[in-house]
């Protein structure tokens, strides 16, 4: 049995908003990731399918990995088409913000969703949502924003929209949000969601296999390389970091979303507790962390790195060179681990 998690007095808040307006606009982060997009492209179904005019404007590119995901040609890319992205903003009546907690992960996007004077509802899992929404739907502990979407729309009695396609969005979303049921995955509800969407025949394996487990040659070269001669073990510090620069990147065609994964994995190494990637972009460092347990990687990001996410899992940016970013890790290092003297380079397994 699923239980009602979101108050009945928000559940019908949101249904007299739904209720009095036709167009309606979902938005999602800067470089959407499989919730963002899933769970976008699910609520614009099924409020279609409710008879409303809705649309998906994302702030940035799609990546292509999700491109096999059901309407994702519909969605409107502000970087592709701007005059129909704020088209599309501008004009709504309603405009729902899935998956961030703050408007500046919405780039700029932000002041043309400010801009517009009708109610803005929140549905997200990021910890300390900004106050700039009517409606708030955030759950951290939820392990998705699909997650969310599913409970939002069976507290409003709108199972029966979704439909097969709906689910294969939302059924993505929680795979790749929770590396396939790997992390953020101890709540059995989420088995009973996820057999509700598998009843709506959406092709797990495939989903599975499209979502996260599709990889060029190319980019298995990189993931390769960035392990075998880029990973850096802070052994004292039980962390691991790695870093690509442009020119690495370059030299194995980087596209974008081909570095995606890289930094989960030094955390399979025993004693790794929190892993850094750095990745060398045309404007900035893009720094990922990951960590187990306790261990807050995104108290260090929004403190270092004008970043945020979750606890396990969060981002930024950082402006300087490659140096100067891992220089400022070292120090975080020394921070945390303040008798810090020796430290071991590309550690064998075994000796951790
Ligand atoms: P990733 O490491 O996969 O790029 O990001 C992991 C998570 O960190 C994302 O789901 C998102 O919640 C958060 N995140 C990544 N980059 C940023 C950023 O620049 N700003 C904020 N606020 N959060 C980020
Ligand atoms: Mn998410």
């Amino acid at each position: 049995m699923i239980q009602p998690i979101i108050e009945q007095r928000v559940i019908e808040r949101l249904q007299r908003l739904i209720n009095g307006v036709k167009s309606i606009a979902i938005t999602c982060h800067l470089s959407p990731d499989g919730d963002a997009i899933g769970s976008s492209l699910a609520l614009c179904h099924v409020l279609r399918r409710l008879g409303k005019d809705a649309d998906v404007v994302t702030p940035d590119m799609i990546p292509r990995t999700l491109l096999f995901l059901p309407e994702v040609k519909s969605i409107v890319t502000f970087t592709q088409n701007e005059p129909r992205a704020r088209k599309v903003i501008e004009t709504a009546q309603l405009i729902f913000c899935l998956d961030f907690n703050t408007l500046q992960r919405i780039d700029k996007l932000a002041p043309l969703v400010m801009g517009n004077p009708c109610p803005k509802v929140l549905v997200d899992h990021h910890t300390d949502p900004d106050q700039d929404f009517d409606l708030m739907i955030s759950f951290p502990e939820a392990s998705s924003t699909c997650e969310l979407v599913f409970r939002v729309l069976m507290q409003l009695q709108l199972l029966r929209l979704v439909d097969r396609w709906a689910a294969q969005c939302l059924l993505t979303g929680m795979i790749t949000d929770t590396g396939n049921f790997s992390y953020n995955c101890e709540n059995p509800e989420l088995y009973e969601i996820q057999a509700a969407l598998m009843r709506r025949k959406v092709g797990r394996q495939w989903l599975y296999n499209m979502s996260m487990n599709t990889f060029s040659a190319d980019c298995l070269r990189l993931q390769g390389y960035a392990l075998d001669q880029k990973m850096k073990i802070y052994e004292r510090q039980h962390m691991a970091l790695i870093t690509l620069d442009a020119e690495e990147l370059k030299r194995y065609n980087y596209k974008r979303g081909d570095t995606e994964g890289i930094v989960n994995k030094p955390l399979a190494i025993p004693g790794v507790e929190w892993s850094v990637f750095l990745r060398e972009d045309a404007e900035c460092i893009k720094v990922s962390c990951r960590s187990l347990g306790d261990f807050a990687v995104n108290d260090i990001c929004t403190k270092y790195f004008n970043g945020g996410g979750h606890l396990n899992a969060a981002g930024g940016d950082f402006y300087g060179t490659m140096e100067q970013a891992v220089q400022l890790f070292e120090q975080i290092m020394e921070v945390l681990y303040p008798e810090n003297d020796i430290q071991t380079d590309n550690l064998p397994k075994n000796e951790i």
